[in-house]
């Protein structure tokens, strides 16, 4: 077992390691910009080390800076978290090269997940189901056309190299496809160098589920149920929920046992997440994700199941703590993402906390690496804090999180809890009925 690891982040996550670390006896070394000097992530940490100024690509996106970061420390292991560099085959690469641990999946299987034209032709060979759509990349309008005729309006143009929701571009017909063809391209070009794109049916009401999976990438693997992600805005989570609510006992095991299979036969090793739009009892496969997930706590909680920890003994080369067997589902467990951003239009809104007061009680964790005088920095994502609930049914969990919200303070700057406490008021929230699009239509009606 490692001695000492690294935590190549920040904030929420960069905590939830350290807690692991110890829990295991590990130490734990934080990696922080001159703007999170005074973070908690370096307090909570056995040691740290400065690597850079405040942005990200001389800091957290420094690989040159994390490597002698893990000279300095003697850190034999690093856990990327996720964002920055947990889903970057070279610097996985690069690590190997310096007899350095990375906790997280091999070089290869996030090089081909990370195409998604590559992702789609594997998982498909693998035998799991695939949104319809163009053969490979689309490289003219004429091309992208033909295809479209050939799966039908609306279609999806995205982006290749794609993530966080940008470079997509939906056509209504054949006149909208020629604009957003366009565009797409000259998105994703601009926002990750690659203007390659790809075809897909557009899916009118679907629900974003996905598919936690686990291998030990020794050719065994097994999948935790669903995580139902719908709730969006502009194609970025909002409120995640597990068990999904519109998932049968029976379309878990089968979707579940598919996905496993798949990753078992690659060798897969690690956490990962593979992405459907599900409408009508069907499944579609959008994309693979080869790193812990934002909203991993709410599996967590209905298995019972610490997954950093499990991430830790298959990168040291221990096996699982669990086979599919053991894994049962408890109760349900949501998650909602509390972000400094005023609502309605979502700005960022950094700034100093003057207070700062953390719900607790029965079924309820916090993750979040706030604390009372804390600066908010403008260099980072927005996401403060992680509020999870877990109850013995739905309707309890509901009535969790809306106590739970009643009792979190967060004063000082603009946050998201409003957002959810009116939603909670919502009865299709209440009863889970909502597709991806219910948000933004819900948006516009309360905020125009
Ligand atoms: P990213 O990697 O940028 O997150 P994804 O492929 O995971 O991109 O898609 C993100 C979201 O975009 C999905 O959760 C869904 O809301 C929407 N989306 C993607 N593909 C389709 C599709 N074929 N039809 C309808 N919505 C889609």
């Amino acid at each position: 077992m490692f001695d000492k690891i690294l935590i190549a982040n920040r904030g929420e996550i960069a905590l939830r390691v350290i807690r692991a670390c110890r829990e295991m006896g590990i130490a734990s070394v934080a990696v922080h910009s001159t703007a999170d000097a005074d973070a908690m992530h370096v307090r909570m940490a056995d040691e740290s080390v400065c690597i850079g100024p405040p942005s990200s690509a001389q800091s957290y996106l420094s690989m040159p800076a994390l490597i002698s970061a893990c000279e300095i420390t003697g850190a034999q292991a690093i856990h990327p978290g996720y964002g920055f560099l947990s889903e970057n085959a070279q610097f996985v690469q690069m690590l190997e090269d310096h007899d350095i641990t990375f906790i997280g999946p091999r070089a290869e299987h996030i090089r081909i997940m990370g195409d998604k034209i590559t992702a789609k032709d594997t998982m498909k060979a693998l035998g799991v189901p695939c949104v319809p759509g163009s053969e490979g990349g689309v490289s003219d309008v004429d091309e992208a056309k033909r295809v479209a005729a050939e799966i039908g309006y609306p279609v999806i143009i995205k982006a290749t190299a794609g993530g966080g929701g940008r470079g997509m571009k939906v056509a209504q017909d054949e006149t909208g496809l020629e604009v957003a063809f366009r565009t797409a391209r000259a998105e994703a070009k601009a926002a990750f160098g690659n203007p390659d794109v790809y075809i897909e049916k557009y899916l009118q009401r679907p629900r974003h589920i996905e598919i936690q999976v686990f291998g030990d990438g020794q050719g065994r693997a097994v999948h935790l149920g669903e995580r139902d992600c719908s709730l969006q805005r502009r194609h970025q989570k909002v409120l995640e929920e597990a068990p999904g609510p519109a998932i049968s006992p029976e379309e878990r095991e089968r979707i579940g046992r598919i996905c496993a299979d798949a990753v078992a036969r690659i060798g897969y090793a690690g956490a990962g997440t593979i992405e459907f739009l599900y409408e009508d009892g069907e499944f579609y496969f959008i994309e693979m994700n080869t790193r812990l997930q934002v909203e991993h706590p709410v599996t967590e909680a209905i298995f019972g199941v610490d997954l950093v920890r499990q991430q830790i003994l298959v990168a040291a080369g221990r096996p699982m703590e669990f086979q599919q067997d053991d894994l049962t589902i408890n109760g349900h467990a949501i998650e909602v993402r509390i972000n400094a951003e005023k609502v309605p239009g979502f700005s960022p809104c950094p700034g100093k906390i003057t207070q700062y007061h953390a719900p607790g009680g029965l079924g309820v964790r916090m993750d979040s690496a706030l604390y009372q005088g804390y600066s908010i920095p403008p260099y980072y994502d927005s996401l403060i804090g992680k509020l999870i609930v877990h109850g013995r049914d739905r309707n309890e969990a509901l009535a969790r999180l809306s106590r739970a919200l009643g009792e979190l303070i967060v004063d000082g700057v603009d946050t998201t809890v409003p957002l959810f406490r009116a939603l909670l008021e919502e009865p299709d929230i209440q009863t889970g009925n909502y597709s991806i699009h219910w948000l933004e239509r819900w948006l516009e009606r309360h905020y125009g």
